[in-house]
Order: C-alpha cells, then sequence, then structure tokens
C-alpha cells in the first residue's frame, strides 16, 4: 500500500514547465540495448519514466530526472558523475522527506 500520489503530467523547473510521459520498454537513445528507468530530454524538454515501475521507484526517478533538467536549465556545467550524484542525492532527499511526512500522517 503507497500513499503516493501518481505521477503528475508535468513537473517544475524555472525555464518553464517539463512535460513528464509514462512510457513502456524505455531505453537509452544512444544504446538501445541498455534499459532505464527515466530520461531527461534536454532538446525536446521531456522526462519520460518507464511505465513498468511501482510508483515509489517512479517518483525517485523523477526526482533524480527533475534535478538533471535543472542543472540544465540554470547551465550548472558538472562532470557526469558529479551529475550523477547531485541528481540521487536530491532523490532520495525528496523521497526522505515524503516518508517523513506520510509517518508523520501529514
Ligand atoms: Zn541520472
Amino acid at each position: 500500500m503507497s500513499r503516493l500520489p501518481r505521477i503528475p503530467r508535468r513537473v517544475y523547473s524555472s525555464a518553464g514547465p517539463i512535460p513528464v510521459e509514462r512510457v513502456e520498454d524505455l531505453r537509452d537513445p544512444e544504446n538501445p540495448t541498455k534499459q532505464l528507468f527515466g530520461i531527461w530530454l534536454p532538446d525536446t524538454r521531456i522526462i519520460r519514466v518507464d511505465r513498468s515501475m511501482g510508483v515509489e521507484t517512479a517518483w525517485q526517478t523523477l526526482f533524480h530526472e527533475q534535478f538533471h533538467a535543472w542543472l540544465d536549465d540554470n547551465e550548472l556545467a558538472v562532470s557526469h558523475n558529479m551529475a550523477e550524484r547531485l541528481c540521487g542525492l536530491y532523490a532520495s532527499g525528496r523521497m526522505g522527506e515524503w516518508w517523513e511526512r506520510l509517518r508523520k500522517g501529514r
């Protein structure tokens, strides 16, 4: 059982709202043998999240991809590894907030 809301159709960014698409069998466009949980597509400004995941993993993935978008929208040039760490940190923090809030019944 989860009280997490459904994945929204768009999320905030300072450069404008970003559409969120849930898709079947999400793969890396540059390497189609690689399955992905999520992806931020800067050229089209779309976040895709694989449809097969449960709501918790989908939210964590969405937060991760949203932070990639924020780094790009704010022209924060960081290495790939640093971007992945920052996005992972942000997503974990946001999920931690959810669980705190749910635990307290708010
Ligand atoms: Zn990433």
